[in-house]
């Protein structure tokens, strides 16, 4: 049992059920990143199978032993010297930002003939310092994508500025997923994935409100 884990999944369904959703509409991703084992042993054992992570190498230590057992999200920047990497360990890419990303992601699930379901980040803050198509790159950026890279895309993935009030970037890209026929939405961490589940939020990504402080 796990007490963290039973609160975050009261909590996401409350959320939903507030927001008029079923219960179960929303996806938990555990990001284990950084966390020592005996932090996550107790999630894992209580019966969580979805897990988030930064880093592709550091995925692969932590995950090998169990890899069959969950599904793996890589939630982290994703250098293209890691993608051969990344589409062979991870079910799920998160942060597709970038057309040099979108060719090699397509040479690899050719060469591999495996294909992880892919997310593309949107930097709704428009911050220097982080990842994702701008809001205004983003429709073109889904279109070529799907087009010249043959790309399946899944969904949006956003981390809103830490010092905003995140509602608008949610509501931004629940509009961006709508107008280009996305129906998976990542969107929301420990501090606010509430408030991401009342904007239409498909998965939230909860890491120290369910391990503890990193
Ligand atoms: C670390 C991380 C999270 C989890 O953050 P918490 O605030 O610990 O819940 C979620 N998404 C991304 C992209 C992250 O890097």
């Amino acid at each position: 049992m796990s007490q963290a884990l039973n609160a975050i999944r009261s909590r996401i369904a409350a959320a939903a059920l507030a927001a008029g959703r079923a219960a179960d509409a929303v996806q938990l991703v555990a990001v284990s990143k950084l966390q020592p084992w005996e932090h996550i042993a107790p999630v894992f054992d209580a019966g969580q199978r979805v897990f988030g992570e930064n880093r592709v190498q550091e995925a692969k230590e932590r995950w090998t032993p169990l890899r069959d057992q969950i599904e793996l999200r890589l939630i982290g920047p994703l250098q293209t010297n890691k993608a051969r990497d990344a589409v062979a360990f991870f079910d799920v890419i998160e942060t597709l930002d970038r057309e040099k990303l979108a060719r090699v992601l397509a040479d690899e699930v050719q060469a591999q003939g495996r294909a992880p379901r892919l997310h593309v980040q949107v930097n709704t803050g428009q911050e220097p310092q982080k990842a994702g198509v701008t809001p205004a790159e983003a429709d073109a950026f889904i279109a070529a994508c799907r087009g010249p890279y043959g790309l399946t895309i899944e969904g949006l993935m956003c981390i809103p500025p830490a010092d905003e009030d995140p509602a608008p970037h949610f509501r931004m890209l629940a509009d961006i997923a709508a107008r280009n026929g996305l129906d998976k939405l990542s969107m929301g961490m420990s501090d606010d994935f509430e408030t991401a589940v009342a904007y239409g939020a498909t998965s939230v990504r909860v890491g120290s409100a369910l391990f503890g402080t990193r």
